[in-house]
């Protein structure tokens, strides 16, 4: 292998977290690398409205998104599509993707976190004809249309909010009696009149007529009593699930698969770090993702600088002795 084969930092995923990594990395002077499988931008790119980015008081998700990947770009960070499969620590970081090897003295994962889907009939069946996680993406589909909208979180209660501007009602169903979004959304949706909330709720099947979605089975869980809803479209967002299925029995994970990592960024790989929602214990914040891209980079210049790569396993150990346990 050449050196110049080698990069200095393999970002995976480019998502804000891999993105901003890819800033501070690139200017630094490091060569990096981000490998995405899609769309640079991430998760975020599907948001509608962004208001609590500093400096954007009000930014389309998509558009976001996109700053920060011309943003990297512009640095010098080379990103490349490609699916990673799975990685191994060789004295360096050997890195396994659909479409060959690639090699870093590095490696940040940043892969962020998918919509966790609620598992009832129907769901399935009728995903892209009436279930979807996207209202960015499928709610101009829904003018004048009645939608539900499943979960008590922030995405639910900020996209059912969006969802108003086009369906005639929004019904958010919620398996408590208290949403757990931030209040200010909160606020906006109670006083939205398009938008209704059926509490201690929860879906137990997703219905259609063989095409398309026309209604869904709901169970008060207090009561025990069963009522069908009738609905064009159903908008689920019952929380994430970390993209880490290439890390099962590769990195030491949570019991929801979250990866995790001590104080400094660090997994329980030598060279590789970990940030954003994919880390066990993030916070789930544009802007706390994408400064834990930056803080990481700034661990990743320490061991850069420090460790000698022919002993790492003793300097590993050392390091993780002196600075923290796995969280
Ligand atoms: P979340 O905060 O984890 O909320 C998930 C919601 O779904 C909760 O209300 C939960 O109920 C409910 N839920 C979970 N599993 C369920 C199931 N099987 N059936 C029915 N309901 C279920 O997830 P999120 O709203 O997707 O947000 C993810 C992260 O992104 C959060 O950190 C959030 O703050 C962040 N985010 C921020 C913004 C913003 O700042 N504007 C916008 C979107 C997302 P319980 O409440 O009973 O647990």
């Amino acid at each position: 292998m050449s050196p110049d084969a080698v990069y200095d930092l393999a970002i995976i995923g480019g998502g804000p977290t891999g993105l901003t990594a890819a800033i501070y990395a690139a200017r630094a002077a490091l060569k990096t690398l981000v490998l995405e499988k899609s769309v640079p931008g991430g998760q975020i790119s599907a948001t509608m409205t962004v208001e609590n980015y500093p400096g954007f008081p009000e930014i389309t998700g998509a558009e976001l998104g996109e700053r920060f990947h011309e943003h990297a770009r512009k640095f010098g960070a080379e990103i490349r599509t490609a699916t990673v499969e799975s990685l191994h620590w060789e004295g360096y970081v050997h890195i396994v993707t659909d479409g060959g090897e690639t090699f870093a003295r590095s490696a940040l994962i940043a892969t962020g976190a998918s919509h966790r889907r609620l598992g009832v009939p129907g769901e399935a069946t009728y995903y892209g004809r009436g279930v979807s996680n996207c209202a960015t993406c499928d709610g101009f589909f829904y003018r004048d249309k009645d939608v539900v909208v499943v979960g008590g979180g922030d995405a639910a209660v900020e996209e059912g909010t969006f969802l108003t501007r086009f369906a005639r009602k929004v019904t958010v169903i919620h398996r408590r009696d208290a949403l757990r979004a931030q209040k200010i959304l909160q606020q906006r949706a109670f006083d939205n009149p398009k938008m209704a909330f059926v509490w201690n709720s929860v879906v137990e099947e997703v219905l259609g007529d063989g095409e398309r979605v026309t209604s869904v089975k709901v169970k008060n869980i207090i009561t025990g009593e069963e009522s069908v809803i009738p609905t064009d479209g159903v908008f689920v967002y019952v929380g994430m699930v970390p993209n880490t299925g290439f890390l099962k029995g590769i990195l030491e994970l949570d019991e929801q698969g979250f990866i995790k990592a001590d104080c400094c960024y660090r997994t329980s790989m030598p060279g590789v770090f970990t940030a954003g929602d994919v880390r066990s214990g993030s916070w789930r914040q544009v802007i706390a993702v994408a400064a834990e891209g930056a803080l990481a980079v700034r661990e990743i210049e320490f061991y850069l600088a420090e460790e000698h790569l022919e002993e790492p396993d003793l300097l590993w150990a050392r390091r993780r002795g002196s600075k923290g346990s796995m969280v």
